[in-house]
């Protein structure tokens, strides 16, 4: 079976298979890892070792603290207004999608907030402003957006650069799919269950001196600082998680890194997009220069084959492909551990279906 859900998404199945191994016996302990405690010897040297892994992989320097977190993505959507609030300034949203207006509504509950709309549809195609052309004001809390839209299937490629304001970016699906220069921002956050590990478990990279803001009374549970001074250990981390997560970054690493992972991310959007643009059954409707490695978002032309094109996808072991329901069409999610043979798997049963439909 290829796993085309956009999360919990599918794990490397290298990985699956030794947690399956270890599942009840982990370290020779006799227990699994869900069994120890979180405050062990082996617990925490599997922490230390996630920890540098990730810095590896990302090449994190010690400006910046890594915290795993409990919330997900939308716990951050919470925890940047929370952390970041400044009386005088505005947080400030760069809207590109669905993701990036739910974190503007959710930073609306607790601070004052700008929202920037850079979509530009035109003609039935989805497309987004350039960040050069992006009106950023001068005064902000923070600068906050998303670099890839899950459901809408747009990746931003450049950064956006403030003067003064931090560069917050949700990162949730495409975190650890190319390379990204960590200094550019100042938080990166990122739910695990796409290309990280299984849902539970969020990551967050913060520049140390983020930490010294005062920010609005917050759960501690929200506390950048606290949890950076708490090692992520604050309340009881979501140790399966992060066990999984420490082997994920493990497998990457053993397989070339980022970069790596890149090449073959770039590979496999390539052969799915150019499919869907040189067929006539196909459509994908959002602009080249922001195209999604991750979520590849399709229409049937006849969408009155919609289902008909799930149920046989489903038989040739081809799941998860429906789009989702705010956007419609199909959706196909090929993060980090998809393998190209999946892609190929899916352009023949497309090309197939498209024969027998015509
Ligand atoms: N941000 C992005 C870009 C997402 O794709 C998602 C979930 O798919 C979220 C935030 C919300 O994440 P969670 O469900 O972990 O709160």
């Amino acid at each position: 079976v290829y796993n085309f859900c956009a999360g919990p998404a599918m794990l490397p199945p290298a990985v699956m298979k030794k947690a399956q191994q270890e599942f009840i016996n982990w370290q020779n302990l006799g227990v699994s890892v869900m069994e120890i405690s979180h405050r062990s010897a082996p617990f925490l040297e599997l922490a230390r070792e996630c920890e540098a892994s990730l810095r590896r992989l990302m090449n994190i320097s010690d400006e910046f603290e890594v915290l795993f977190m409990h919330g997900g993505g939308r716990g951050h959507f919470a925890a940047v207004p929370l952390n970041l609030h400044q009386d005088d300034a505005p947080g400030v949203y760069i809207e590109n999608g669905i993701w990036s207006c739910g974190a503007t509504k959710e930073g609306q509950k607790f601070t004052q907030v700008e929202a920037i709309d850079i979509r530009r549809d035109q003609d039935g195609v989805f497309d987004v402003l350039p960040v050069s052309q992006w009106a950023l004001p001068d005064n902000a809390a923070y600068i906050h957006y998303c670099p890839n839209e899950t459901i809408d299937g747009i990746e931003l490629f450049d950064v956006p650069k403030h003067p003064t304001a931090p560069i917050v970016a949700d990162m949730s699906s495409n975190i650890l799919s190319r390379e990204m220069n960590v200094d550019d921002f100042d938080l990166i956050y990122a739910g695990a269950q796409k290309n990280i590990g299984p849902s539970g478990l969020s990551i967050a990279i913060v520049r140390k001196t983020l930490l010294e803001r005062k920010g609005l009374p917050r759960p501690a549970i929200l506390d950048y600082a606290i949890e950076a001074q708490q090692q992520s250990m604050y309340n009881t981390p979501p140790t399966f998680a992060w066990y999984l997560a420490a082997e994920v970054f493990k497998y990457l690493e053993s397989i070339g890194g980022v970069k790596a992972m890149e090449a073959h991310n770039k590979e496999k959007a390539a052969l799915l997009y150019d499919y869907i643009d040189s067929s006539s059954f196909y459509l994908n409707k959002v602009a080249k220069h922001c195209r999604s490695l991750m979520n590849v978002p399709f229409w049937l032309h006849d969408e009155s084959l919609n289902e008909q094109f799930l149920a046989q996808a489903q038989e040739h072991g081809l799941i998860a492909l429906e789009g989702h329901r705010f956007v419609g069409g199909m959706r196909a999610s090929i993060y980090n551990a998809m393998p190209i043979e999946g892609i190929k798997a899916l352009i023949a049963f497309m090309e197939k279906f498209a024969q027998e439909n015509s």
